[in-house]
This record gives C-alpha cells, sequence and structure tokens, in this order.
C-alpha cells in the first residue's frame, strides 16, 4: 500500500496526491531519474509532449515492473501546431505521445496552455472529450486556465475538467483558483510547487517552520500544499532530494505554520503568465 494519500477526481478516478515531475530533465536522463522516483516510492509522473522525455520516461515504467494499473501517467498536449488545432491535429498528437511513452493508455492528459488568444481551446477540450470516452486517457484535464477560460470550457464543451495544473506556490498561492475549482469540482494541481528551489526554500519564515519541525524547507512547503488539499509533483534529479521530497507524511503542519504560510503571497509569477502566453 503506497502512504501517499489519493484525492478522487470528478470522474471517480483516483490520482495520488504527491507525483514527481519531469521537467527539465534530458531523455536520456529521464529514464535514470524516473526509474529511482519510482523506486523511492512514487507512482504519479508527470511529462508532457514538450519536455521531450517521454520516451526515457516510459522505458522506466517499463522496466519498473510495476504493474500499469498502479502507475498514474499524465502527459500534455504542447501548443505547438503552427496552424489553429483541429480534432484530428490534436488525436494525433495524442497518438504520438502514446507511442513515445510505450503505453496504450495514459491517466491524465492535459492541454499544456489555453493559448487563449488563438482561440482553439475549445476545439482541443471536444477532442479531449472523444479520447476519454475511448478509455485512452482515465481523465483529461487543463493547465494553465484562469477562471475565464474555465467558464467557457464548462459553457461551451460537454467536457469538465478534471485537474487545472497550474503555478502555485507559497509566493503565489492562487486562492481565486482554488476556490474556484472547488466550486466546480475541478482538482487544484501545483506546478513549481517548490518555487523551483529559488527563494523560497531560503525564506527565513519557511525555514524557522522547518526547523521547528526537525524537518527541511522543502518538506515543510510541499507539507503546506498537501494540507491545502492541492496536488503536487516536485522535480529533482539527486537521488537524496527524490526521497526528501516523497517523505513528508510524518508530520503536520499546525494553524500557526498554515497561517506564517498564508501571509507569504507576494503575486510572484516565476512562469508567463496565461492571459498572454502564445509560444509554440
Ligand atoms: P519545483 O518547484 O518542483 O522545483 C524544482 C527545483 O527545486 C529542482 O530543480 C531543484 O533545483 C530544487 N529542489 C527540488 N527538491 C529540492 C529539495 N528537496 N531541496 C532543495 N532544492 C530542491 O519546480 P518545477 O520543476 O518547475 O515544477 C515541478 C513540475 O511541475 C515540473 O517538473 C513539471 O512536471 C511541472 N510543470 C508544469 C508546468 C506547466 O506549464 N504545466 C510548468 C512548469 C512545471
Amino acid at each position: 500500500m503506497s502512504k501517499v494519500p489519493s484525492i478522487t477526481l470528478n470522474n471517480g478516478v483516483r490520482m495520488p496526491q504527491l507525483g514527481y515531475g519531469v521537467w527539465q530533465v534530458p531523455d536520456d536522463e529521464a529514464t535514470a531519474a524516473v526509474a529511482n522516483a519510482l523506486e523511492a516510492g512514487y507512482r504519479s509522473i508527470d511529462t508532457a509532449a514538450v519536455y521531450q522525455n517521454e520516451e526515457g520516461t516510459g522505458k522506466a515504467i517499463a522496466a519498473s515492473g510495476i504493474a500499469r494499473e498502479d502507475l498514474f501517467i499524465t502527459t500534455k498536449l504542447w501548443n505547438s501546431a503552427s496552424e489553429t488545432w483541429t480534432r484530428d491535429s490534436v488525436l494525433r498528437e495524442f497518438d504520438a505521445s502514446l507511442t513515445r511513452l510505450g503505453l496504450d493508455y495514459v491517466d491524465l492528459y492535459l492541454i499544456h496552455w489555453p493559448r487563449a488568444v488563438r482561440e482553439d481551446y475549445l476545439t482541443v477540450l471536444r477532442a479531449f472529450g472523444e479520447i476519454a470516452e475511448s478509455g485512452r486517457a482515465r481523465a483529461v484535464g487543463v493547465s494553465n486556465f484562469q477562471p475565464a477560460h474555465l467558464n467557457r470550457v464548462l459553457a461551451e464543451t460537454p467536457v469538465v475538467p478534471a485537474v487545472n495544473q497550474v503555478e502555485l506556490h507559497p509566493y503565489l498561492q492562487q486562492a481565486e483558483l482554488r476556490a474556484y475549482h472547488a466550486g466546480h469540482g475541478i482538482a487544484t494541481e501545483a506546478w513549481s510547487p517548490l518555487g523551483q528551489g529559488k527563494e523560497l526554500l531560503g525564506d527565513p519564515v519557511v525555514v524557522r517552520i522547518a526547523e521547528k519541525h526537525g524537518r527541511t524547507p522543502a518538506q515543510v512547503v510541499l507539507r503546506w500544499h498537501l494540507q491545502l488539499g492541492n496536488v503536487v509533483i516536485p522535480k529533482s534529479v539527486t537521488p537524496a532530494r527524490i526521497r526528501e521530497n516523497f517523505d513528508v507524511f510524518g508530520f503536520e503542519l499546525d494553524g500557526e505554520d498554515m497561517a506564517a504560510f498564508s501571509a507569504l503571497d507576494n503575486g510572484t509569477r516565476l512562469g508567463p503568465h496565461p492571459d498572454s502566453f502564445d509560444e509554440f
């Protein structure tokens, strides 16, 4: 039995609350990194077409000997069409991801960015509905969507995203989005949950809470996410840190710690703003 709690998505599928993200891990290093994570106990892996490591990730999955149904694999559709997405081009991209992963289904398929200026995310979501119907993605969802984008998805497609994966850490707590998600049955998944290991992990408030619990800054930040109900996917390629980031279930933050974390929100974004990001 895994010690990682699961959350139940809006279609009944269960998703581990802690997973392992592989952004910026080169394909030839991803196999070892994912193997280390699986060895440490992670069962949820977050990759994406644009990370160019779906093959390396898939090799680690195949070599692990872990039963497929015990794993939760997420990948994402990149903004990569030079033209506007069509149903067929979405289905083609999805097939290509499955092939690179060496899988016949994924657990979660996400659209990476709304790319709202192109007005094609509704087409993508409708195609995702077909993919979900076919059983080749157990759940479908979105990433980097703002409430305005979600409103259109809910009003104009039959799809209710299971997950919205967004930048979220103590410096960017996304209160409005989290409330929106809670009101619409959408799970909140935090990317860059450790603030990319930058100033956040040296913040005096975080360091003080870590010392109080005899834990590391990364561990108390992950604990804060878990206690808020977020799904988290921290990344590291260092085996000791991979294990450290998994060892977050033997302690709890108290009300005072959670309040101190709340006060850290200063709106710092490490990535682009979803309303304007149009890279492909
Ligand atoms: P993160 O917050 O997980 O930080 C990772 C960095 O923090 C590492 O590279 C390392 O430098 C440091 N670190 C990790 N563990 C540490 C520890 N225990 N102690 C000290 N430092 C530590 O940032 P991330 O990689 O940007 O985000 C995690 C995952 O989220 C990615 O791998 C990817 O899967 C996903 N992601 C998604 C999007 C999106 O647009 N959907 C964008 C960025 C990231």
